[in-house]
């Protein structure tokens, strides 16, 4: 069974507003294991939506439609349905009452306008809006069933979930699941090429990649008849991946790099320490958006001037002078000092972040990353530079990721 969703509004064509309810119904639907064949997004304008209607109801059995139900001279949609249907819009008394009592609800009275929203084309049945005021409409048009709902996320999902999934839990024939694995350090061609013929497209399951902040993921989709089977496929996919991607793989579903680290870190009890110059504490944000913190990491520095680096830290003055700042001798001595406290494991960042500051020697980009670790025979520090593309947020980014990512790859050992 195929679904096509429409979202309608000017707002969403002219990237004021992000379109979620698509990405949110499709992710459901796919639960029950009906197929998206696509979104489509139009503007306020009846005769787009008129268009998008008649393509998607002869192109699939199940259309949901949202936003442009709502009161005002720019919310088109059921004008739009009318006309698709060639009826009149008629009122709806008990939806009166009901957007009435809504307002009364909340100590007001019903504007005037929101009289349109209780106009039903004729013969289209009423779904009722117990989070708000538009109700939802739904029809059958040739093998199409469409839903239409107002395009407030929650009201929305709200009917939805009421309105359209109970209807077809029977109908699905497939059931599809899915998992996301998350790799640091190899960018997607490497990745693709790695998993070779797992990606082709007619495998079923069916393995992708996506990129998001140098993280690559590859998602995997199995599609079987029962929970049992696509659970099976699943697991048998999830492990040939992991298998040819090995240590590159971090995490999957919501884990992150630095809860990653935090988690191994809190495991093998040891605590951790951050010395940053370009990336400007950024490594500690990471390590302490992660709930449970406190667990493993101990503290940070942000040293950005020499001055600091050597006051802070203990990097020697002569070092600086001689290797320059963004240097592997600067970056383990960081590191060091980052472990003169109560730390076992430290990382450091010196780099270039730019857009300014680069030499033909010490490009834009170029990034110092150290490593210590404190054990019974004593401060162990090593260093490696990494060359980064892209703008100053994307450097630092990066580099912060790259510091726990190497970081990682210790404490797995
Ligand atoms: P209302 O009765 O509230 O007027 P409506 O059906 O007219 O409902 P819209 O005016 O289109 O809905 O949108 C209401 C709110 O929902 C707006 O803030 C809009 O930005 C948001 N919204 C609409 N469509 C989407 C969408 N596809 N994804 C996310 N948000 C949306
Ligand atoms: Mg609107």
């Amino acid at each position: 069974m195929k679904a096509v969703i429409i979202s309608i509004g000017d707002e969403l064509i002219m990237g004021q507003t992000v379109d979620t309810n698509s990405a949110w119904l499709s992710a459901r639907f796919a639960d029950i294991g009906i197929m998206t064949i696509y979104h489509k997004t139009v503007p306020d304008d009846p005769a787009a939506i008129v268009l998008a209607l008649k393509e998607a109801c002869a192109l699939s059995e199940v259309v949901v439609v949202t936003g442009g139900l709502g009161p005002t001279e720019d919310d088109l949609t059921r004008h739009a349905l009318a006309a698709f249907l060639n009826r009149p819009l008629d009122l709806h008394p008990p939806s009166l009452e009901r957007i009435r009592v809504f307002f009364k609800s909340l100590g007001k009275t019903m504007p005037a306008i929101n009289r349109i929203q209780a106009m039903v084309p004729r013969g289209v049945e009423v779904l009722d809006n117990d989070w708000g005021t538009a109700p939802g409409l739904k029809m059958k048009v040739g093998k199409a069933l469409v839903f239409l709902f107002p395009g407030v996320p929650r009201e929305m999902m709200k009917m939805a979930e009421r309105d359209v999934f109970p209807v077809f839990k029977s109908y699905g024939k497939a059931v599809v699941m899915t998992e996301a694995l998350h790799t640091f350090g190899a960018g997607e061609s490497t990745v693709a090429e790695k998993l070779g013929e797992l990606m082709r497209r007619d495998c079923n399951p069916l393995v992708g990649t996506t990129v998001s902040r140098g993280v690559v993921t590859v998602r995997i989709r199995s599609e079987a008849v029962t929970r049992l089977l696509a659970r099976k496929h699943l697991a048998a996919t999830v492990e040939k991946v992991e298998s040819r991607l090995g240590k590159l793989i971090f995490g999957r579903g919501e884990d992150t790099l630095a809860g990653v680290v935090g988690k191994l870190a809190g495991k093998i009890g040891v605590r951790v320490a951050t010395a940053e110059s370009c990336t400007g504490g950024l490594t500690a944000k990471m390590l302490t958006d992660e709930a449970g913190s406190s667990v493993y990491f101990e503290g940070g520095w942000v040293t950005y001037s020499n001055t600091m680096k050597t006051l802070e830290l203990g990097v020697p003055a002569s070092l600086i002078e001689r290797e320059g700042a963004v240097s592997r001798a600067v970056a383990c001595a960081m590191a060091e000092g980052a472990l003169r406290q109560e730390a076992d494991w430290s990382v450091s960042t010196t780099g270039i972040a730019g857009p300014d500051g680069g030499s033909d020697e010490k490009p834009v980009g170029t990034v110092w990353i150290g490593l210590g670790h404190r054990s019974g025979a004593g401060i162990k520090t090593r260093a490696e530079c990494f060359q980064f593309p892209g703008s100053r947020e994307m450097i630092r980014d990066r580099a912060a990721k790259t510091a726990l990512n190497m970081l990682r790859l210790e404490l797995l050992k």
